[in-house]
């Protein structure tokens, strides 16, 4: 159907450290999103690399999405994309496999960009207010690069629909997701709705 677009949404270290599953896990529920599978664990190494590195070029791209954030913040760099990329990915490894985190896959109409859209920019200082990292976090990268650390961000959410697919199957196993009914899709995505008394 239609509206069953999956995607995959992290609660990561400092979110779970910091008392804000359940704050976090509302915002995606009260919109209307439903939670098809969940867990609470901590990463492996492998597992973190594997879902950050979904393919070796994106190394090279992150180093080169950094370089140019730099640039626009009036910071000169003649780092090299592909050896700052790895150290990115070094860093963002390290962050998620150091305590617990939540997976979870949430379906719903365009659920992907959906999400994005709560869950707001990559960069805690840049997010708008009313976004998860807007309202709950204050993080920037220039205190993360002085620390040699990830940008605690607080949540992990898919930018695409193939990403998604990717990282679900990084996190679960497809006997881990449900597929059941709720009241809430019938008032959401029921044509017949002028029926609900039936
Ligand atoms: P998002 O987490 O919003 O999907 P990306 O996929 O672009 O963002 O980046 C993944 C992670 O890499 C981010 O959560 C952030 O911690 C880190 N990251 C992204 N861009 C930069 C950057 N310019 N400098 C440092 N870290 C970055």
């Amino acid at each position: 159907m239609l509206w069953k677009e999956r995607t995959l949404v992290l609660l990561k270290p400092d979110a779970v450290q910091r008392n804000l599953i359940g704050e976090i896990i509302t915002r995606f529920e009260r919109v209307g999103l439903k939670i098809i599978a969940m867990k609470f664990l901590i990463p492996t190494k492998e597992q973190a690399y594997k879902h950050y590195v979904k393919n070796e070029e994106e190394i090279e791209a992150l180093g080169k999405r950094s370089i140019e954030g730099k640039k626009k913040s009036g910071i000169e760099t003649n780092e090299d994309p592909k050896e700052l990329g790895q150290k990115i990915i070094d860093r963002l490894v390290r962050f998620l496999s150091s305590g617990p985190i939540v997976a979870m896959v949430l379906e719903g109409n365009q659920a992907v960009a959906i999400v994005r859209k709560l869950v707001g920019s990559t960069e805690p200082l840049q997010s708008d207010v009313g976004t998860i990292r807007g309202d709950f976090t204050l993080d920037s990268y220039a205190i993360a690069d002085n620390d040699n650390r990830a940008v605690r961000n607080l949540v992990h959410a898919s930018s695409s629909v193939a990403e998604a697919e990717y990282e679900i199957k990084v996190w679960f196993d497809e006997k881990e997701i449900f597929s059941y009914n709720s009241v809430r899709d019938r008032v959401l995505y029921d044509v017949n709705l002028d029926n609900i008394n039936e």
